[in-house]
């Protein structure tokens, strides 16, 4: 009999020791941190860990679909609060296992219930992505996104990729604060994005790991959303809450897919559940109460969105304060990209703080010399 361990390739990736790779992958993974860069516990969440609601109980298993308060709750942060899909009861929605989980359960959900099918996704993007669609066994494709040039959005190679991907692609579209550029489409952008996607009968997928953390505010964050809902498409949102709630080690998100009716709401969510099943059972149930508890109560809730303001902008500050310094160093080069990407992973702004931006801007100053 084979030894089973031989079957595993022999690398570095594939050990159980964390690797230097895998503190290189924690520290860029977008993890919030104060000016004393130090790791966020926010208040809403102090507030209610002490009090959350059934803790008795709280060790029992979720339903396949997990927490029914948590997916409304999370439902209309994507949604809206009053948004007649939900209301229809058109949305066929998930407890995830994180942002991460709930691409995954969609990406085999692509591949179970449109085989031949592909992903386009972003260049540059996320890198799990490609992991997660390889695993899923959907063939991927890319699309230009990123211009080194003007360090913005290449808007019309974006579109070009999509007037030629084939009718009925699958489009992987981080819904705000792209990872790793900081670059979104501005408003104008989505509407034809969104237009050339509806002509070519693709169906979008949103990515939306960081919501709230583009503008401060999660609302305003989720218009490229609400867009592509006015226009009439079917989507698909990948939700987290490990960035904008914190709860990076709690595994906490939501998958849903826009239908066209109840019934088909019904039976994609069996289907969602029957991925899920083989998988994982049911989801965790601690951070699912949590969020439930925070956003099911009108006071926690106005001071998660408070607190959510202040760690947008606390990396929006950062980024003035190193163009600032970048350009008083008096190099004859654009800082101007900093301050108007949102979110960068490149640089990991959110460790940047009060205490080291001059450092920083000294050490960027002497390489680019
Ligand atoms: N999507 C993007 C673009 C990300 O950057 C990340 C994490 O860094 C995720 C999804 C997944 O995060 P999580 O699985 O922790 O929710």
């Amino acid at each position: 009999m084979h030894n089973p361990s031989f079957l595993v390739p022999n690398n570095p990736s594939s050990s159980n020791c964390a690797s230097r790779h895998d503190f290189f992958f924690f520290f860029i993974n977008g993890a919030y941190r104060d000016d004393n860069g130090k790791p966020s516990f926010l208040s809403a969440l102090e507030k209610q860990s002490g009090e959350l609601p059934g803790t008795r109980t709280c060790e029992e298993y979720l339903p396949m679909g997990g927490s029914v308060k948590m997916v409304e709750e999370t439902l209309k942060l994507a949604y809206g609060e009053d948004s007649e899909f939900i209301k229809d009861k058109r949305i066929a929605a998930v407890q995830a296992l994180s942002g991460t989980g709930a691409c995954r359960l969609f990406a085999d959900f692509q591949k179970r219930f449109s085989p031949d099918s592909q992903i386009y996704i972003p260049v540059p993007t996320w890198a799990n992505y490609h992991n997660i669609w390889r695993d899923a066994h959907v063939p991927q494709r890319t699309y230009h996104y990123y211009h080194p040039e003007s360090k913005g959005l290449d808007f019309a190679a974006l579109m070009d990729n999509v007037k030629n991907a084939p009718n009925g692609s699958f489009f992987l579209l981080h819904a705000c604060a792209h990872n790793p550029t900081g670059v979104d489409p501005s408003e104008d952008q989505w509407r034809e994005i969104s237009y050339q996607i509806k002509v070519k009968g693709h169906f979008p997928f949103f990515d939306m790991a960081y919501q709230g953390f583009a503008s401060g505010d999660p609302e305003r964050d989720a218009k490229a959303i609400r867009m592509f809902l006015e226009d009439g498409h079917a989507i698909g949102i990948a939700q987290s809450y490990a960035k904008n709630m914190g709860l990076y080690g709690q595994r906490v998100g939501c998958l849903s897919v826009l239908c066209e009716d109840e019934k088909q709401a019904i039976a994609v969510k069996s289907q969602l559940q029957q991925l899920a099943r083989p998988m994982y059972s049911n989801p965790p149930v601690h951070g699912a109460l949590v969020v439930s508890t925070i956003l099911g109560d009108p006071e926690l809730k106005s001071l998660w969105l408070k607190e959510v303001k202040v760690m947008a902008n606390q990396i929006i500050g950062m980024r003035t304060a190193l163009r600032e310094n970048l350009e008083k160093l008096g190099l004859p080069l654009s800082w101007k990209h900093i301050t108007k990407q949102v979110w960068s992973n490149f640089i990991l702004l959110a460790g940047v703080t009060t205490g080291n931006v001059g450092y920083l801007a000294n050490a960027i100053n002497e390489v680019t010399k």
